[in-house]
Order: structure tokens, then C-alpha cells, then sequence
């Protein structure tokens, strides 16, 4: 069966959910996107339930939204009717548990994008693990590279954007694999000209010392706010609840954490073991954080945001969405269709 994709209101194979080199994002990165997990449910004790959902959709859903707003793209559609169109696709897609949906600038050449459509796509894919190369013991490595976020003024950071992605985390990205590291860290600089350690090129950070989390703030270094940051934070209880302290690191705090990490709905939560950095043009210096191992609170997140996004926890049960069986295969649907507009 091939997978299917829901294209401007209608499931369409695949295959058929092209754009054009003359629509406008192909020229002018209009674009706005999400990234979204779904998950095999598990008992409380691992046992498969046979079940599936997706993590935090709603929230993300709401994302879309702003970041679209952001970059002046509206669309018809509601968040309940791109809910179902997801948990459409998905059903159509069995095993499938990586959810790409996009707002994007259609058909139209020149920059001005006043009567150029805004189309809405829904795609999803296997995805493993997120960062996977280049690992260092039971970490990621992580290299600081000389890419700079820019002040709120001058760019939304807060929207999940095409245009932040090809400037910046494209090219942090592409430093991080020239110096063999799994993952490229973004600095942020504050009106003095210091710098500190912001984000990752597609997840956001976390350091812990002496016991304390400290992340960089997302309003303060003009950075993508993560769901799954916001979910550790604000979405916990009891003895999963962690206070986060807004602090960016600076190049020193980061090589004197106890452990580091990074975090976000590709990424989860991956422990930091390696960090190098550049002392000159061409020297990099290697070092490992704490004990070069992944720490305890590393690894007490970890489990909490495993155990959330798998239904292992009843009460973190409303941050997920079941995806829908359909009944028979190609028809008798029992998964609501969403309605072209
Ligand atoms: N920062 C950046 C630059 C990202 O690309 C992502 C991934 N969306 C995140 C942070 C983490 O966000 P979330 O937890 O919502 O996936």
C-alpha cells in the first residue's frame, strides 16, 4: 500500500503530493512546519497494548498556527479539522511514526506573495532515532559552532520557520558533521557582544549542575520555545516535576556542567557526553562532560518524557491522541474525514 498524504483537504497517495521549482517556497523558503511523534502505547510494566498515539498534537497543531501567523500565511483549516486530518493520514499509514505537516507559499514567481495560495500538507514517515551518529559512550557529541542566533528584532524565532532552518541550523548542522559531532549547538550574544550557548540546530538545551537545570530562555535568545521542554517543565507532576532555571550557558558553564542535554520532539531526550570547541580557525578541543557518561537527571527525563509519550502513565494520558483503526483496508473508514475547503 503506498502511503498517503493529505494535500490542501484530500488524502492523495504519496507520490502525487509534489510542488512545483515555481511555487514560491521553492524560491523563497516560504514555509512553516511541524514535527510530531506517534508512538506504540505501552502498559505501566512495557507491554505493547497494540494501540497507538500521538504525543502532544494539539499543542503542536496550535504551533503551526502561530508560526504560519508569523510569517502572515492563514488557512482555512481549524485545529480540530488538522487533528483528524493527521490522525487520518496516520491511520492510512500503518507503523508510520513521524508526522511532517507544512503551511506553505504555492504557485507564484516574484517575491511578493500577495495572490500566491497558501497550501496546507500533511506527510508522515518511520523515523528511528534522531541523533545517532557520531556518539560518544552512551551521548551525543556536540560541537559549538560559530553560527549566531539573531535578537527577536530582527527575526521570529519563535516561529517554526523554513527561513531559521536554511540560515542557521542547516549550516550549524553541516559544521557539526565536518567536525564529527553528532549535533551542532547555535550561540546567542546579548547587547554587550558576550556569548552564550542557545539551542541546538533542531532541539533546544539543557545544562544541570550541582543538582539544577538551567535552559536558555526561548523569549531572551530569540529561540524555538520546544513542546517537549515546555511538557517537562509544566506538563509533569509529583516526583516527575523539574524546576528549570532560565540561564543560557556560557562556553565555560557548559564545559563545567555536570551533564548536559538536548532536548525536543525528534530528539527526545539525548544526553550531551562531548562537547568540542574551536580555539583557533583550525583547532578544535575535545571534552567530555562530568564523567563523559550520561547523567542522573539526563536520565530521569528521559524516562519521564518516555513514559508520557507511551500512555505508560495515567495521568499524562490527555497530552496524547489516539490514531484510529481503519476498519477494513481503503474503505469503510472509521476515521472522520476532514472536509476540503
Ligand atoms: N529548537 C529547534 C531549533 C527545533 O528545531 C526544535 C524541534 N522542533 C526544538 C527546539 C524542540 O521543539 P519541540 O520540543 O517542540 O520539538
Amino acid at each position: 500500500m503506498e502511503p498517503m498524504a493529505w494535500v490542501d483537504g484530500q488524502l492523495v497517495p504519496l507520490s502525487a503530493a509534489t510542488h512545483s521549482m515555481f511555487d514560491h517556497v521553492t524560491s523563497y523558503g516560504s514555509s512553516v512546519f511541524e514535527g510530531i511523534r506517534a508512538y506504540d502505547e505501552l502498559t505501566p510494566d512495557g507491554q505493547p497494548t497494540g494501540r497507538r498515539n500521538v504525543w502532544l498534537l494539539r499543542e503542536h497543531i496550535a504551533r503551526w498556527r502561530r508560526s504560519a501567523a508569523a510569517y502572515r500565511m492563514t488557512y482555512s483549516y481549524t485545529d480540530d479539522e488538522l487533528v483528524a486530518a493527521v490522525l487520518d493520514v496516520l491511520a492510512h499509514n500503518e507503523g508510520q511514526n513521524y508526522i511532517r505537516p507544512v503551511v506553505f507559499r504555492g504557485d507564484g514567481l516574484g517575491v511578493d506573495p500577495t495572490n500566491v495560495p497558501v497550501r496546507v500538507a500533511i506527510g508522515t514517515v518511520t523515523w528511528g532515532k534522531y541523533v545517532s551518529k557520531h556518539l560518544h559512550h552512551d551521548g551525543a557529541s556536540a560541537l559549538v559552532t560559530s553560527l549566531i542566533r539573531p535578537p527577536t528584532r530582527m527575526f521570529p524565532g519563535f516561529a517554526k520557520g523554513a527561513p531559521g532552518y536554511g540560515a542557521w541550523s542547516q549550516l550549524a548542522k553541516l559544521e557539526a558533521n565536518a567536525a564529527e559531532c553528532s549535533e551542532g549547538l547555535l550561540q546567542g550574544e546579548d547587547e554587550k557582544g558576550n556569548r552564550y550557548i542557545v539551542d541546538g540546530s533542531g532541539m533546544n538545551l539543557g545544562i544541570v549542575q550541582s543538582g539544577l537545570i538551567y535552559m536558555p530562555n526561548p523569549e531572551q535568545w530569540n529561540i524555538l520555545g520546544g513542546l517537549t521542554a515546555d511538557w517537562l517543565m509544566h506538563g509533569t507532576i509529583g516526583t516527575d516535576r523539574i524546576l528549570v532555571i532560565d540561564r543560557a550557558p556560557t562556553l565555560p558553564d557548559l564545559l563545567g556542567s555536570d551533564e548536559v542535554f538536548l532536548t525536543g520532539t525528534a530528539t527526545e531526550v539525548t544526553p550531551v557526553t562531548l562537547v568540542k570547541y574551536r580555539i583557533a580557525e583550525d583547532t578544535l578541543v575535545p571534552q567530555e562532560i562530568g564523567n563523559g557518561h550520561a547523567g542522573p537527571v539526563t536520565i530521569k527525563l528521559a524516562a519521564t518524557l518516555q513514559r508520557g509519550s507511551r500512555g505508560q502513565s495515567l495521568v499524562y494520558q490527555k497530552y496524547l491522541t489516539r490514531i484510529p483503526q481503519l476498519t477494513s483496508q481503503g474503505s469503510g473508514s472509521e476515521v472522520r474525514r476532514t472536509s476540503s475547503i
